[in-house]
């Protein structure tokens, strides 16, 4: 595991880095993305350093969505252009994480802007419904029987 003085988001969280901070608890710490895909798009992560999601304790990942949703309706009500909100994780570097501090994207969005997540979420895998029963007897099983959290 990263130490915090080798992680950015653990930097951030204990203030020896820079950060334009929008909440923060003892679990919870939101702060601007320093490369907002739009304006007022807030980066959410746990105060102690988890880098997947498989090792964040599932009560914090709770909390983390919890604190995301208060700010989606913040950002909202706040006079940012915002006509819609994504909300974004990426576990792994497969699915575009770059900071393995696991954190949530808050990301407002509006008709006309330049970001492109749509297009990517209109691309879809054919499967048929025994696929699709099959997967989910896989990840049912796999449900608390893995290494990282019990459900
Ligand atoms: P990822 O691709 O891992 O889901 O997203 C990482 C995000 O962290 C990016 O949107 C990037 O702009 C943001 N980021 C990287 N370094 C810093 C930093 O030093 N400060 C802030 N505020 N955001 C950062
Ligand atoms: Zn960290």
């Amino acid at each position: 595991m990263l130490s915090p003085s080798d992680c950015i988001f653990c930097r951030i969280v204990a203030g020896s880095a820079p950060a334009s901070v929008v909440y923060r608890d003892d679990d919870v710490f939101a702060f601007m993305d320093i490369r907002p895909f739009n304006v007022g798009h807030v980066l959410v992560v746990p105060v102690h350093h988890a880098a997947y999601l498989a090792d964040l304790d599932l009560d914090v990942g709770g909390k983390l969505f919890r604190i995301a949703q208060q700010i989606a309706d913040a950002t909202r009500r706040s006079g940012i252009r915002c006509e819609g909100i994504n909300l974004f994780l990426a576990d792994g570097a497969i699915a575009g994480q770059e900071v393995f501090h696991t954190h949530l994207h808050v990301i407002p969005r509006f008709d006309g802007d330049e970001f492109d997540l749509l297009d990517a979420l209109a691309s879809f895998v054919k499967v048929s419904r025994d696929q699709l029963d099959d997967t989910a007897a896989n990840i049912r099983s796999a449900i608390g029987s893995g290494h990282s959290h019990p459900l």
